[in-house]
């Protein structure tokens, strides 16, 4: 997906100008304004306001004019047009600081999760991992008692957290058997060397 950043422009009100002759043509209340907010936007999504334009015409000899260009009364009550709320301007940061919200949640939630199940480990459990070599992989829990569990290493590291989960597949699991007494298991997970949980069936669905 392509991100395109700019800056567009909204008109938010137009109308005349009140007891306000031309500069040009002198004609009386001819003077018509349009008042422009402007925004950032990433794509489609406006991100945030950034300043106003206005825009003067005649309707007489069609000159425009700058704000500049209108006598302080006038200047004045533009300044004072009251312009309708735009807070869609803010939309495109409203659905990112969701998003943040949201990934930061489910981060913890998962985290969370995986503390109450390390602590009671199911038969086919999957752990993500972080290696010490600081490649990723996962391993399947194969057998429990009291004090030890005993689990299969994956064949195959993965480079990124991401990709473990793609790693997940009963043939990639062998012959590397690993064993980890109980408290052990909960240091790695202590020492967030355990990222992830995944217990098969929980709640009757496949997780
Ligand atoms: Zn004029």
């Amino acid at each position: 997906m392509i991100f395109l950043v700019g800056t567009r422009e909204s008109n938010m009100k137009n109308g005349s100008i009140l007891n306000e002759k031309c500069p040009n043509c002198g004609a009386q209340d001819d003077l018509y304004f349009s008042i422009y907010k402007r925004y950032t936007h990433i794509t489609l999504f406006p991100l945030f306001p950034v300043g106003k334009s206005v825009y003067i015409k005649c309707s007489q000899c069609n000159k425009n004019f700058d704000y500049e260009d209108l006598s302080e009364i006038a200047q004045l009550q533009l300044r004072n047009e009251k312009l309708d709320n735009s807070l869609w301007m803010f939309s495109g940061s409203i659905i990112i600081a969701l998003f943040l919200i949201f990934t930061i949640y489910s981060y913890f939630e998962k985290k969370d999760e995986a503390g109450i199940l390390i602590k009671n480990p199911i038969q086919g459990d999957v752990y993500n991992l972080k290696l010490n070599n600081g490649y990723y992989s996962n391993m399947r829990i194969d057998k429990i008692t009291t004090d030890s569990v005993y689990a299969t290493l994956n064949d195959f590291d993965a480079y990124m957290p991401n990709e473990i989960d793609d790693l997940n597949k009963p043939e990639n699991y062998s012959n590397r058997k690993v064993s980890y007494s109980r408290k052990d298991l909960i240091k790695l997970y202590q020492e967030n060397q355990i990222l992830k949980i995944t217990q098969k069936n929980v709640n009757g669905f496949s997780n």
